[in-house]
């Protein structure tokens, strides 16, 4: 508790009275943050990335134990994708975990099942974007390919092309202003739509007279040659197109971090990070999850609507030897606690209209609380109690985190939902607690390195002290 409590609640920049050595600390992470977005643009490369980084502190895979105790640090990935990872606590898992859940996809465009076509002397292939998109915001962009292609033998194919400055990138085409008069009068959403979003491959045709799509002949023969794949094999085979460029500091101060999937791999980060640093056996077991598919509402065996999480807790259950599994089962999620950790719309100066100032967040103040969210009157929000609230606030100043509460926008004018009613429905307390974003959901991203590494702080503190 304060000595002294302020009459007024204080908001103002980190950055404006942090010492050099707060601002050294912010700086380093954000340096290891943003090399390791640029080497994690798909789900699946975030979750391989992480479990590298987890094994080098000790992380094993869930199956490689036969029994669990306190002090264990246990990993468990589920389908390529999606990750847990826990640090065994003292106490009884009956009492609950602290858990901080995050979700690392994030919106893109990805390849349909027969994405390659030819027209005019032009190979494309056609994709369907997957989360909310700005369609117009994805074209004359250069994009990266990620594709993982399994053959019927099982044999899988990693594709990565256009990280790599030897390596071309992959394009849509806009309509050139000078012919543009019709399309200016359209409404954003469609100026360009989602059959238009066909990415450029390839322009040259084989040879051969006899072939009447010359340019597709080429590129097949391109992707059997270099990567052994056929056009059949793209009926088993996911590709997500990406945007080619790199994490960069943005500003002249350097105080800012442009990138692309900062939704939700900015809060994935900071809780990898959070939950590698608990050094010490915590009282409560840490949990972070890493989920899949929250931008397309979390549906499938690697979102959270599904039992994925509920199913590797079981097993953690039986392997700590309780008496009743499904009973503590049940205990352990009912009395856990967690934060949803996705991120929220910063205010942004430039389109005031749609905040409410006084319960927006703001770029450099920190982590950012939303107790609630969904739209319509908190429609679909997991509106979470203050008694939880209050235990948070609490832990969060006792370690000093810098943090802010804030609204996604003015009331009736949109909203958005995250994973934690799906948390909710387990019984456990939830609140909504991440890095606020300019431009949410584009192929830039903008964060303040403040808040990033605030976010850290902040699950730090949530998984190793709260109680
Ligand atoms: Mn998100
Ligand atoms: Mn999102």
């Amino acid at each position: 508790m304060a000595q002294k409590e302020n009459l007024n609640l204080k908001r103002e920049s980190i950055f404006k009275k942090a010492k050099k050595e707060l601002k050294d600390e912010i700086y380093s992470y954000n340096k290891k943050y943003m090399d390791f977005l640029d080497e994690s643009k798909t789900e699946r490369l975030f979750s391989k990335n992480a479990i590298k980084e987890a094994e080098k502190k000790g992380f094993r895979p869930l199956d490689s134990f036969s029994t669990l105790k306190a002090g264990d640090k246990v990993y468990s990935q589920v389908k390529n994708k999606a990750l847990i990872l826990f640090v065994i606590g003292e106490e009884s898992i009956e009492n609950g975990l602290n858990i901080v859940a995050s979700h690392i996809d994030s919106p893109r465009l990805d390849l349909k099942p027969q994405p390659l076509y030819e027209s005019d002397d032009i190979a494309y292939f056609k994709t369907h974007y997957y989360g909310g998109i700005k369609k117009y915001q994805w074209v004359t962009q250069p994009l990266a390919l990620y594709g993982t292609v399994v053959k019927k033998d099982g044999k899988v194919i990693n594709i990565a092309i256009g990280e790599k400055e030897h390596q071309p990138v992959f394009c849509i085409s806009d309509l050139l202003v000078h012919l543009a008069a019709k399309q200016m009068q359209k409404k954003a959403n469609e100026v360009v739509t989602g059959e238009n979003l066909n990415l450029i491959v390839g322009s040259i045709p084989v040879e051969d007279d006899k072939v009447k799509t010359a340019v597709k002949e080429a590129i097949l023969k391109e992707l059997q040659k270099k990567y052994d794949i056929t056009e059949a094999d793209f009926e088993s085979a996911e590709f997500e197109a990406v945007p080619a460029s790199k994490a960069r500091d943005v500003g002249f101060d350097s105080s800012m971090v442009g990138a692309y999937a900062q939704d939700d791999r900015v809060c994935s980060y900071a809780a990898l990070e959070a939950i590698l640093k608990v050094e010490e056996t915590p009282k409560r077991t840490a949990c972070i999850i890493l989920a899949d598919k929250e931008e397309i509402g979390s549906y499938g065996n690697t979102g959270l609507q599904s039992r994925f999480f509920e199913n590797e807790l079981a097993e953690i259950c039986v392997l700590l030897g309780v008496e009743n599994s499904e009973l503590s089962l049940r205990r352990a999620l009912k009395n856990s606690a967690c934060l949803s950790a996705d991120v929220t719309g910063a205010f942004d100066p430039s389109f005031p209209d749609v905040f409410d100032k006084t319960n927006s967040s703001y770029l450099g103040q920190g982590v950012a609380i939303n107790k609630y969210g969904g739209s319509r009157g908190k429609s679909g929000s997991n509106d979470a109690h203050p008694e939880f609230l209050a235990k948070l606030r609490d832990c969060l100043d006792s370690e000093d985190v810098a943090w802010q509460t804030g609204e996604l926008g003015k009331v009736d004018v949109g909203g958005g939902g995250t994973v934690a009613f799906m948390l909710a429905n387990y019984g456990m307390d939830v609140v909504d607690c991440g890095t606020p974003v300019l431009s949410m959901h584009s192929p830039f991203e903008l964060t303040s390195k403040a808040d990033t590494y605030m976010t850290y702080k902040a699950y730090l503190a949530f998984l190793s002290k709260f109680d």
